[in-house]
């Protein structure tokens, strides 16, 4: 087994890591005082010009939609990264290192998701109208799914209705969580919802494309993770009411919702997992550097042995959620998402878990700075706290991983061909 990513991903990551420690990095504090001059001026929601200027930096040095895999672009008709999703996974760890940076490239959740959900099952028309300048930059997406009214990680019970009446779609229903929604630059909602509530339970959800101006699309208010809002991004509860929309605007065909959200499970899930480990990977760097400079009753905190314990536990937890998403993402190159079907939904309970548990260590490592916006790190926590539902919870994914495991020892279909879950939010 070779371990050794290819020439064409080391040169990137040697690129990108520059770039990170010329740009990105020192943006820090330019981001957040930018966010709070913006805040002050009462125009909390404004795109931030500390982003802007370094994406046209990206652009130029060509790190930009690293994202879109090779079989994608080739749907798409527009170039991507040209990489596999195992080379593109150590990029999107070094991304993950600072957690808005991934939009700098381009390459960030949902826009990502949504603008390979167009490129394969989008008509040439969605391409031309939205597919584009997404892959610009121009303009942002919202995937719209979750419902503040039923339990949205079974996304059988979603019950936004979209109903065709002659040349158009009726859409009505109210759904939340949805990132992306109150940022003034998201144009299109792929928005899911049921188009035949008597097919088989499966067949009865669509996905349809939205223009966020379009009559009776209401952003109701921007929804908080643990007093975060992650403007001028964000998560909106949004309301459809009378929205009509032409029929040219479903994907793929009526009921035909779940067979997208399959297909277009693994790479964001891989893009994800990688980018926890890359803010894993910073707050162990943060938590041996603190350590190695605080003293406390006559030694650093380093030398403690509790930290040196947690340091190394550290160490094996991020190598080790590498190492399986790494797998996952091989498999699905070589093999395709279903065969990979196992490891996507193992690493989506792995990282997270991982992430928050180092991130916890690092936290304490720092005392009252750590839950405090003097570092990263508080934040951090909130963002990966956020994953061990968003996507689908934990429990979904382990039921399906130990169904799984059980069908290999019986016959019995319900063990043996358990579904993939279907929980895509962000
Ligand atoms: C920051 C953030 C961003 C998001 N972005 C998006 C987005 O862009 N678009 C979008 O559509 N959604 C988005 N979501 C929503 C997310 O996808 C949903 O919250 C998630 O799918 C869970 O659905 P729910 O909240 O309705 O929880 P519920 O379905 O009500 O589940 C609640 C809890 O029940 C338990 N549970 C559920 N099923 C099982 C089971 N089989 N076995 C055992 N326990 C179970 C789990 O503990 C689960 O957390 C986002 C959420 C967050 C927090």
């Amino acid at each position: 087994m070779d371990f050794e990513f290819s020439a064409q991903t080391q040169d990137l990551q040697k690129r990108l890591s520059a770039f990170m420690d010329e740009y990105v990095y020192p943006a820090e504090k330019d981001h957040a005082n930018e966010l709070a001059a913006n805040t002050a001026a009462g125009k909390r929601w404004t795109p931030l010009q500390t982003l802007e200027k370094l994406k046209e930096k990206a652009r130029a040095q060509g790190l930009w939609n690293l994202f879109l895999p090779v079989d994608s672009a080739e749907h798409a008709g527009y170039p991507g990264g040209g990489l596999s999703n195992l080379e593109y996974a150590p990029l999107a760890e070094i991304m993950g290192r600072v957690s808005w940076s991934s939009e700098i490239f381009n390459c960030s959740a949902p826009d990502t998701g949504n603008m390979e959900t167009i490129a394969r099952y989008g008509n040439e028309e969605h391409k031309a109208r939205w597919l584009k300048p997404l892959l610009e930059g121009r303009i942002r997406s919202a995937f719209a799914m979750t419902e503040p009214a039923v339990a949205s990680s079974d996304a059988t019970n979603i019950e936004t209705r979209i109903e065709r009446q002659g040349g158009a779609y009726l859409i009505n229903g109210r759904k939340w969580w949805i990132s992306g929604a109150s940022d003034p630059r998201c144009k299109i909602l792929i928005t899911m919802g049921k188009t035949d509530p008597s097919a088989p339970k499966h067949a009865q959800q669509s996905m349809i494309l939205v223009p966020a101006d379009t009559q009776g699309v209401e952003i109701i208010r921007a929804l908080n993770v643990f007093g975060y809002d992650d403007a001028p991004h964000g998560h909106a509860e949004v309301c459809f009411t009378n929205v009509r929309v032409p029929i040219s605007n479903i994907l793929l065909g009526e009921g035909r919702g779940f067979e997208i959200a399959q297909g277009r499970l693994g790479p964001g899930r891989i893009h994800h997992c990688m980018r926890l480990i890359g803010l894993a990977e910073r707050a162990l760097e943060l938590m041996c550097k603190r350590t190695l400079t605080r003293v406390a009753f006559g030694k650093t905190i380093a030398q403690q042995t509790v930290t040196q314990e947690r340091i190394a536990q550290a160490r094996c937890q991020i190598d080790m959620a590498r190492l399986l998403t790494l797998k996952a993402a091989w498999l699905m190159d070589v093999a395709g998402n279903k065969a990979a079907k196992t490891e996507i939904a193992m690493i989506k309970v792995v990282a997270p878990n991982m992430a928050l548990q180092v991130l916890d260590w690092a936290i304490q490592a720092h005392g009252g700075g750590g839950v405090s916006d003097d570092f990263p790190l508080a934040a951090a926590w909130a963002g990966a706290r956020t994953l061990r539902f968003a996507d689908g919870p934990d429990e979904v994914h382990r039921n399906a991983i130990a169904k799984w495991e059980l069908g290999k020892y019986t016959a019995a279909p319900a063990l043996r061909d358990t579904p993939v879950p279907v929980t895509r939010g962000c």
